[in-house]
């Protein structure tokens, strides 16, 4: 069980902050491990998660969790890359801006390339909500917020938020 982190909401300097890498060699530490376990433990306390940046807990490193079918997982130090031109619309939600919902264009499809949890180089490629998910995630270590590219918003109803 981890501790629950109090979400960080909009203006927060550490939400428009660019977050810093994290020294690989750090990753192992007890202390590394266990903001992991915070993190994770802080993003299942929220209604309908689906993903969790460091920077929403006022930490400034390039850490975030997406909550996948099978369970939390981690990226750190991620790089994207957009793999095609397509964008696909949808509605999207933030603890970190609360009460608001809209229409967010992305890359329909990327690849990350991060480290996993123990450091181990990883990669994957992301389609539909799944790239949705990571696109808004990985924007949050830029200081980026869904509001900033978001068309128009709408009611949210049924929008899980990251
Ligand atoms: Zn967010």
């Amino acid at each position: 069980m981890g501790k629950i982190y109090k979400i960080v909401t909009v203006p927060a300097k550490t939400l428009r902050q660019r977050s810093v890498e994290v020294d690989p060699k750090s990753i192992g530490t007890p202390e590394f491990q266990s903001f992991l376990d915070d993190l994770i433990a802080t993003m299942d306390s929220q209604s309908s998660p689906a993903g969790i940046a460091a920077p929403q807990v006022g930490r400034n490193e390039r850490i975030f969790i997406v909550n996948e079918r099978w369970g939390p997982k981690v990226f750190i130090n991620p790089e994207i890359e957009v793999l095609s031109e397509a964008i696909v619309e949808s509605e999207e939600g933030c603890f970190s801006v609360p009460g608001v919902w809209g229409i967010v264009p992305r890359a329909k499809k990327v690849r990350l390339k991060a480290l996993d949890r123990h450091g181990r180089k990883m990669e994957i490629v992301a389609r539909a909500f799944e790239a949705i998910v990571l696109q808004h995630e990985f924007d949050h270590l830029e200081g980026v917020l869904f509001i900033d590219k978001m068309t128009h918003t709408t009611k949210g109803e049924n929008t899980k938020s990251v």
